[in-house]
Parts: C-alpha cells; sequence; structure tokens
C-alpha cells in the first residue's frame, strides 16, 4: 500500500469539496459560474471526481493527455483544453474536448475542419489579450472578424464566448479597467454576431477577489478556477477566511539527523545547480535530512513544514534540509514530517513519478 511509502501526497477530497462550495455559492451570488481547472494536479482522480461533483459548466486543463485521463475516468461534465491547441494535436482535441481557447483563425479554420471529419461540433472561447501578453488577440476589431466568421462560416464550432488571461506572463493584475474592457468587448461581438453569448470568463483564481469584494462588472460571468479551490488561495491579496489551505498534505520520511556546523566546511564554491550558497553560522546545530527533493516539489519555498520549530534551510534534487534545534527531543531517523504545499509545488508533486499519491 503506498499509504505508508514516501514522500507521500494526500488529499482530503471533504475539505477540496468545502473549498469548491463555499466558491461556488459566493460566485453563484454574483451570477458567475466556475470551469474547475484540474492542471494543478495533473488531473489526479480523487480530485477530479469531486469537481465532476460539484455541476460545473466545465472541466478544464491545458493538456489533453489529462482531459483523456478524465474521459477514461468516465467524467460526466464536459471537458474544455485551456491552452490553445497545437495544429498537430486537432483530431485529439476534437475527439476528447468538447470546447476550446482560441486566439488564431487559421487554427480556428484547422478545427473547424476537423469537427467537421469527425462529424462533430466543438465550442470555442475566443481570448482577448488585455496587457498580460500570453495569449489572445491583440486587437479587438480581429477578435470580432474571428467571431463573425465563426459564427456564420465555421459550421462546426459553436461560438461560446470571449475569454481573458491575466497574472500569468505579464502579472498583470485583474481590476474594473480590463473587466470592463472584456465586458464591452462581449457586447461588440454580440452586436455583430446578432445574438447573445453564454461565457464572458474574467480570468483565473486571481480574479475571484473581485468577486468576494463585489467589484466585478455584472457582464463577466464565469471564472475559470484551479489554485483557489486546491490550495484555498491565490495571489493579490485573495485569502479567504472560508478556505482550508490544508486540501493537500506532503509527507517526507527523515534519513538521517544529527549535529552539525550550521556553516559548511572547506573550501565554499557552488551547490549542485551552479548557485551561489548563502549560509548563516549559527554553530552546531541538529539537522534532519528527508528523502524528498527539488526533482519532487520544484522550490523548496513552496513548502511550509506543519511542525512550529523546523525550518527548512535548503534541498537539492532528492534531499530536504531542515533544521529541527527547535524540536530536536521529538524527531529522530524514520520519522515523518508534514508540510503545506502551494500551488507551485502541487504541480510539481503530481507530475512526477516519484511521488506517492493517496486519498485520505
Ligand atoms: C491555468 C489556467 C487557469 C486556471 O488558473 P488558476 O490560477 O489555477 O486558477 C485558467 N485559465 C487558463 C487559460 C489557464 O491556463
Amino acid at each position: 500500500m503506498n499509504r505508508d511509502r514516501y514522500p507521500q501526497l494526500e488529499v482530503d477530497p471533504g475539505k477540496l469539496k468545502e473549498n469548491l462550495t463555499a466558491l461556488r455559492e459566493r460566485c453563484q451570488d454574483s451570477f458567475v459560474g466556475i470551469i474547475g481547472v484540474v492542471k494543478g494536479v495533473n488531473a489526479w482522480e480523487p480530485v477530479v471526481r469531486v469537481y465532476d461533483e460539484m455541476g460545473f459548466p466545465y472541466l478544464a486543463s491545458s493538456r489533453v493527455d489529462q482531459l483523456r485521463k478524465m474521459r477514461d475516468y468516465g467524467v460526466k461534465t464536459p471537458l474544455m483544453l485551456i491552452r490553445v491547441p497545437m495544429r498537430s494535436e486537432l483530431g485529439d482535441v476534437v475527439s476528447i474536448a468538447d470546447a476550446s481557447l482560441q486566439s488564431d483563425l487559421g487554427t480556428l479554420r484547422a478545427v473547424d475542419a476537423e469537427a467537421a471529419r469527425q462529424g462533430r461540433t466543438h465550442g470555442v472561447l475566443l481570448m482577448i489579450d488585455l496587457g498580460d501578453l500570453r495569449e489572445g488577440f491583440w486587437s479587438a476589431e480581429e477578435l470580432i472578424d474571428a467571431a463573425v466568421e465563426v459564427e456564420n462560416d465555421l459550421t462546426h464550432l459553436r461560438l461560446l464566448g470571449v475569454g481573458v488571461n491575466l497574472s500569468c506572463y505579464g502579472s498583470i493584475r485583474p481590476d474594473k479597467r480590463n473587466m470592463q474592457g472584456l465586458a464591452s468587448l462581449a457586447f461588440d461581438v454580440e452586436r455583430a454576431i446578432g445574438r447573445p453569448i453564454d461565457l464572458v470568463s474574467g480570468g483565473a483564481s486571481t480574479s475571484t477577489y473581485m468577486v468576494l469584494n463585489g467589484t466585478m462588472p455584472g457582464r463577466i460571468n464565469n471564472l475559470r478556477l484551479g489554485e483557489i479551490g486546491l490550495v484555498g488561495r491565490a495571489n493579490y491579496g485573495c485569502d479567504p477566511d472560508f478556505t482550508h489551505r490544508d486540501v493537500f498534505t506532503l509527507r517526507a520520511e527523515v534519513v538521517e539527523c544529527r549535529d552539525k556546523p550550521s556553516f559548511p566546511v572547506g573550501q565554499l564554491t557552488v551547490d549542485a545547480f551552479g548557485h551561489e550558497g548563502h549560509y548563516v553560522d549559527r554553530g552546531i546545530r541538529r539537522r534532519a535530512l528527508l528523502a524528498v527533493g527539488k526533482v519532487d516539489y520544484g522550490d523548496w519555498a513552496d513548502l511550509k513544514p506543519r511542525m512550529a520549530g523546523v525550518e527548512i534551510l535548503g534541498a537539492s534534487s532528492d534531499h530536504t534540509i531542515v533544521d529541527v534545534e527547535a524540536v530536536k527531543d521529538q524527531i529522530k531517523v524514520g520519522d515523518v514530517l508534514e508540510f503545506d504545499v502551494n500551488y507551485g509545488s502541487l504541480v510539481n508533486l503530481t507530475n512526477t513519478p516519484g511521488v506517492f499519491l493517496v486519498s485520505k
């Protein structure tokens, strides 16, 4: 059984469900629907099952292989690909996903042709770039022209609406100005195609704070949420008091525990990754060595020890070094330490074969 194998990542589906239910309720109060995004956990089955029970209009991932896994689990919710697709994967996109994000007219035409070939209809959400400089049409006119072509000529596509992505590459904060920009684009698209659109999708977890503080413009009726449901918070001060931060627990086993100097001994050069280290001499202290490392979670700054008095000093590929001087009577070889994880480490931990995944 994986239950006593480490490093181990455990999910608490009950807490996840409470997070998603609380978010759904608050979004509903503002007439905002949720697309549940599961790429942060590599579409891990127990997590996907909780999302599938929420009655969201779509479940989404940025990768087709994760959507395929979800199909294989028997997910009932329609599936959306939220990375603009590669031309080379359109066969799978059309057969596996019900809808996708789009930002290129040539790709839209190719998706239409593929959907015609497969005898399917594929939903598309046209993305506008409002300054973050990742995906999206840069010109509103170009997006509106594409919307008109989808509506009138690309008969195997269904125009679902418009969306924006923020705070990913350009670290642009969602605010009234860019949300109003999206709202007015939605009106322009509706005027151009002569009917209302279903989705006006105002971004990801970092947009949630505007729903919670009542500043989201009324026309925005959808968010695509991953991080805030999974780890209970998001950047830009979105720290709700109604979410669990400990849906996930990382457990790692102590393989060595002894007193050592806190300052390396010998000629200082660079660490295993070619970086210069910074060390503080605090004299001889008790240190524990954990059998988990950067290969598993990425950056150790994305972990937080649950036990007070445990402090992470650093890590290499397969080891993490913690100072346990303050709790030295409580820790020995073979013990297991627990950590909170944030979104960055969650992505890594669920995408590496060396971590045992268990559901509570
Ligand atoms: C990842 C992603 C999301 C979800 O982001 P979170 O920060 O996890 O809420 C939404 N939309 C797009 C296009 C994404 O790539």
